[in-house]
């Protein structure tokens, strides 16, 4: 019986093997607007978009309907439930207590159902991929391993922690909390103050100094963390007016090895899992806002050119590709669960089927499917076998010499 489970895990860690390295993007096409109850006008018979069987995705737009189509690895349409999607994330889970980093994105236009994908629907009792994930890992984890949460913002390229108290928080007004800063520490580095964090960084060698991190150990424990997250944003959002769709959202779980009771701060988390709800990729013309408006489109903008750059680099990891982690606090914090050996990407284009919408539609699958299409490529050209797999490393090390500051 226990030779039968060893060669399971076996196989489950080939599995694990074979996928490591990869990023995979995925189409989630959320219910017509109209389908609800009572909502202002019926769907109607034009469509912007819809799905093509479980890997093409069409598009329908003006001038003149014309006809676009774009390929996934997989499309999800809106008859989809959340535990379809799990099913692609889920197998992975057991790869994290393993060592390997797994960075979950939702993309798309504020209303397209990131927050739906990741975190769920709490009325209707719908768990989001986020949920699923954290509950099988706390499974897996069991007595051998020690689960840690932390959670941050991104917003006009800086950070707030959103576990940390927001302490005397009783009016709107009050501003969320302090900002913090990413800093990268090098291996063989004497460790100073800052380095010397009570626990390891969820993000390897970049650090985030005075981010929190929660140990959680059962359900009530994430309900209590994701809670405080929810309550920290809500305060952010009434000060500045529906924040959480112009910053990231960063949720970090790292596992730990726990020996014999206790948690080995070996500086480095074994595996993680980060799942990232990004800003709306809607573009505000810039030329049309002013001040702080003005300030946020042209962070979110930027932000979300430099992660599609990232992966555009990334999915063709053949290639000798200079990978421009350094262009936005989001790709610079998460470089090390990006794009290495033992790194998994995941990336969920959020769209609606709406006609109405097809203009944002087209934008959002256009940059999915070409993260897409520099994979498929990458995957080609490491087929054919002229090109030596991850010269990454080797790049980045010459590229950094010291962590960015602004
Ligand atoms: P975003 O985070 O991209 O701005 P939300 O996740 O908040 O969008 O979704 C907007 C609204 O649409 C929410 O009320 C959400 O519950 C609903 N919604 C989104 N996707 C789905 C889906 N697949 N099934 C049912 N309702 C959805
Ligand atoms: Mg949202």
């Amino acid at each position: 019986e226990k030779r039968s489970l060893r060669s399971e895990v076996r196989s489950l860690q080939n599995q694990v093997q074979e996928l490591r390295g990869s990023i995979r993007v995925f189409c989630r096409i959320r219910p017509p607007r109209g389908a609800g109850a009572g909502a202002e006008g019926a769907p109607g018979n034009g469509f912007g978009v819809k799905a093509e069987g479980s890997r093409s995705v069409c598009l329908k737009k003006p001038p003149g309907d014309r006809r676009h189509d774009f390929n996934f690895d997989r499309v999800f349409n809106q008859q989809a439930g959340q535990r379809d999607l799990f099913e692609e994330v889920g197998p992975l889970l057991p790869g994290i207590l393993e060592g390997i980093h797994v960075c979950i994105f939702a993309y798309g236009q504020t209303g397209a159902g990131k927050t739906y994908t990741l975190a769920g629907q709490r009325s209707s009792k719908q768990p989001g991929i986020q949920d699923l994930a954290i509950g099988d890992l706390l499974r897996l984890a069991k007595e051998s391993f020690e689960v840690r949460l932390t959670a941050l913002e991104i917003y006009n390229e800086s950070i707030q922690d959103l576990l940390s108290t927001c302490e005397g928080a009783s009016g709107p007004s009050r501003a969320p909390s302090e900002r913090l800063e990413v800093r990268q520490s090098r291996e063989g580095l004497t460790s100073d103050a800052e380095t010397e964090e009570a626990s390891p960084s969820p993000f390897g060698s970049m650090r985030v100094p005075g981010l929190k991190s929660w140990t959680v150990q059962d359900s009530a424990d994430v309900e209590e963390a994701l809670e405080r997250v929810r309550t920290k944003r809500h305060v952010a959002s009434t000060a500045l007016n529906e924040r959480s769709s112009r910053s990231h959202t960063v949720l970090s779980l790292s596992v730990l090895r726990r020996s014999a009771g206790t948690v080995e701060y070996l500086g480095v988390p074994v595996g993680v899992l980060h799942i990232v709800d990004l800003a709306g990729s809607e573009r505000t013309k810039v030329s049309q806002a002013e001040g702080l408006q003005m300030k946020e489109a042209n962070c979110i903008n930027r932000s979300l050119s430099a992660l599609a750059d990232v992966l555009f680099a990334l999915g063709d990891s053949s290639s000798s590709a200079h990978v421009p982690y350094r262009n936005s606090k989001l790709t610079y914090l998460l470089q090390d669960a990006l794009g290495g050996p033992g790194c998994k990407t995941f990336l969920f284009a959020q769209v609606s089927p709406d006609a109405q919408d097809a203009h944002e539609s087209y934008s959002t699958l256009t940059f999915a499917a070409r993260v897409a299409t520099s994979v498929q490529k990458g995957r080609l050209r490491l087929r054919t076998g002229n090109v030596s797999p991850s010269p990454r490393r080797e790049l980045r090390e010459r590229d950094s010499p010291s962590a960015r500051e602004e």
